[in-house]
Parts: structure tokens; sequence; C-alpha cells
């Protein structure tokens, strides 16, 4: 495992990190501040731009546009939009996730999908979560029946990225009553049909979170991804490297709070001197980069353990429940070091704390995380 970065990934997220300070962040920053919705075109046109950079693509096969690179040059590259602007992190996470899932699709799907979803001329949606499943996953209500040739689905998601911005949706749908009767589908949004409705969230809501109905809509059971049965063992799949995703946000948004938190802190003077010459203050700043960089490095273990093809759902809980929890727990502390200032818009730790809640739910929250590593761990699982 290598612990610093090669000079073709340093040259890439240096190169990465110009653009985003100078063309990125401060156009998602007015729609962010102004608590505006951006707008679909414009978030194809960032995700476009940031495409070029390699994100997105970096760990795809080349025929099908990616870059060939590896899972930990992915996350180097991600941890700076992270840090930039996180209402972009989550569409690039999410297209990468659903594009992954279509690498096992068939020639068709790929061609269709994937050229686009890697350049964020197209955008996915991972529908699993609905009103009554959440951690659960084995339990999805949505019912797919067959007809024919085709599958018609019905039901409700929540809780899903993307969605007012979809072009294409992975559902998850029940084909059997059986506890392995989960399949999933390619469902196409203009050609098959469904609803979108956006929820309001705390923080992020210049992105789309949102419900999705599906009501009869009938898809062509060769859009179905791999066999009948398969969807569960396909979603657990997914979670590996959306929790590695997900690490990366959480110690991404711990980094800039840590930033900021050190830019206030040699700034702001109380009984004499810098607030940074205080020791409780200086605790807090060595704690979040310790912690930053442990996080990091869990991460990029299970990236590396990905890309050699080995079995590392432990490594990835382990670094999505630290990484995560990390968010909250920085986003909190930079309040603290800012003060009251902490608690205004002026200051961008107020909107990092709120972003940082968010982080320990998506893709499993931290208490199903705790329980795949002892689960791992002692062979005896407080899951089912
Ligand atoms: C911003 C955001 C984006 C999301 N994007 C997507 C998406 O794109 N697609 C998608 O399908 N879903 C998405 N989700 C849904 C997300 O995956 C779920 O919210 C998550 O899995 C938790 O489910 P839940 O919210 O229903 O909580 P619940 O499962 O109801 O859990 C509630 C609480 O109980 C705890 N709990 C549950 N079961 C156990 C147990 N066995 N032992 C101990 N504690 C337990 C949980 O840890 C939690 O603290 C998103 C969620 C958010 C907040």
């Amino acid at each position: 495992m290598t612990f610093r970065m090669t000079e073709e990934q340093q040259l890439a997220v240096d190169g990465l990190r110009r653009f985003l300070d100078n063309e990125i962040e401060p156009k998602v920053r007015e729609y962010v501040d102004e608590g505006r919705f951006i707008p679909k075109p414009q978030m194809k046109e960032f995700l476009t731009a940031l495409s070029e950079f390699g994100l997105i693509r970096a760990p795809f096969p080349e025929e099908y546009g990616g870059l060939g690179l590896d899972w930990s040059t992915h996350l180097r590259l991600f941890e700076e939009v992270v840090y930039s602007s996180v209402d972009l992190a989550v569409p690039i996470l999410i297209n990468g996730g659903g594009a992954m899932a279509l690498l096992r699709a068939s020639e068709e799907l790929k061609n269709r999908y994937l050229p686009g979803l890697l350049t964020g001329e197209l955008i996915i949606s991972a529908g699993i979560s609905e009103p009554n499943v959440g951690s659960d996953v084995a339990s999805i209500q949505t019912r797919a029946r067959k007809d024919g040739d085709h599958y018609v689905i019905n039901g409700e998601k929540t809780w899903i990225s993307n969605g007012e911005y979809s072009d294409v949706l992975i559902c998850t749908a029940r084909t059997d009553d059986g506890p392995g009767g989960l399949t999933q589908f390619v469902v196409d949004r203009e050609e098959h049909g469904y609803e979108v409705r956006g929820i309001p969230k705390i923080a992020m809501n210049s992105q789309s979170t949102s419900q999705i109905f599906l009501n009869d809509v009938r898809v062509p059971a060769s859009n179905m991804l791999g066999g009948e049965g398969e969807g569960l063992r396909r979603n657990l799949k997914g979670f590996e490297r959306a929790r590695i995703h997900m690490a990366a946000w959480g110690y991404g948004l711990a980094r800039r709070a840590l930033d900021e938190s050190i830019k206030y802190s040699q700034q702001r003077t109380q009984h004499g001197k810098p607030i940074a010459g205080h020791q409780l203050i200086a605790e807090k700043i060595a704690t979040m980069a310790t912690e930053v960089d442990a996080a990091r490095l869990l991460a990029l273990r299970a990236a590396e353990l990905i890309d050699a093809g080995v079995r590392c759902d432990k490594e990835c809980s382990m670094a999505k429940w630290y990484g995560t929890e990390l968010a909250a727990r920085a986003g909190r502390n930079a309040v603290q070091i800012h003060g009251g200032n902490g608690v205004t818009r002026e200051f961008m730790v107020e909107r990092l704390a709120r972003e940082g809640i968010i982080a320990p739910i998506p893709d499993g929250t931290t208490e199903i995380q705790k329980l795949i590593i002892a689960r791992s761990l002692t062979g005896i699982s407080a899951l089912r």
C-alpha cells in the first residue's frame, strides 16, 4: 500500500484542485448560498467538465470511455470534489455506482448507457430504499410481475439520490416472495416512465434526493441486470464501492472543516493571543488532522483491496463508519472553534456541520457498518 501519492496522482489532483477553485466552487456556491436547486442542464455541465479530470471515469475500462485507473486514484480525485462542493460529489458517486452495476449488463445496455454515464451526459439513480425499507434491504416491497417478455413494476422508492436529474433508474424489486427474491431492473425514465418528487433536507438541497413512484411501469425482460433473484447480492456488492466513496465524502468534509478551523484559529484573538495558541483549541485541531489522515488511510486500504479483487466488506465498513462519523464530529468541532461566528451563514463551517450530519446515514448507517465488521470477525450475524 502506498501512503504517498504517485507523481501522476499528484499532478491530477493539483490540476483538479485548481479547476475546482477557479471554475466550479464559485458557481456551485452561488446555488448553495442562495438555497437554489442546480438545474439538470447545469448539473450535467458540471459533471461533464469534471469527467475531463477523471471523475466518474477513472476506474472504468477504456472501451466504454473510462480511464482504466485504480480506485485509489479515483478516491484522491473524489476527495477534492467533496472538499470543494459536496453537492456535486453525490451525483458523481451515484453515477459511478450505477455504471459499475451496468458493467455486468448485456452489451446492448452497456453500449446504450455506460458512455453517457461516465461523462455525465446521462444521470442515473439507484432505487433500493422505500418508505418501509431502509437498513433491512432484503425486505423490499416494490413488485416486478412477469408479463410475457416484460416485467410490470409497482412500488415507491424513497431517499433516492439524483432522482430529479435521473435519465435512468436501477430499480431493485421483488420478483419472488422468498428471502432471495430480489431482482434489479434498468428503467429508462423517458421510455418506461416514473414519477419523481424532491425531498427537502437539512443540507445539500442544491442537489436531488427524492421519492420515485413506479405505477405499472413496463420494462422488457432484457432490462434485467443479472438473473432473477440476484438483486440482493448485486446490491451488497455495490455497497462496497459506495462505502469507500462515502468514507471519502466524510474525510473530505472533515478536511475542509479542519482547514477552515486552522485559518480562523490563527486570525481570531482572545485573551491576548490567537485562539490557536490556547491548548484546548490546539487539541481540537491536532485531533481533527490525525483523524482525517486515519480515515483516508482506511479508505485507501479498502480501495486497494477492491482493485486486487479481494473480499473487503469489513474494510469498506470500517472506512465508511470512521470517515462519515468523522464528518459529523469535525463539523461540530469546527463550529465550536468559530464560536458564535460558527453558527452564522457568514462562515462556511455552519454549512459543513449540517452536511456532515448527513454522511453517516446513506449506504448503510454506522450501526449497520459495525454489525458487518463484527459479523466478519466473529462469524455470527446480529443482522438476521
Ligand atoms: C442523503 C441521502 C441519500 C440517500 N440516497 C439513497 C439512494 O440513492 N438510493 C437508495 O436506495 N437509498 C438512499 N438513501 C437511503 C439510505 O440508504 C437509508 O436512509 C439508510 O440505509 C438507512 O435507512 P433508514 O433511513 O430507513 O433508517 P432505518 O433502517 O429505519 O434505521 C433507523 C435507525 O435504526 C438503526 N437500525 C436499523 N436496523 C438496525 C439493526 N439491525 N441494529 C441496530 N440498529 C439498527 C439505524 O442504524 C438507524 O439509526 C439515502 C439516504 C440519505 C439520507
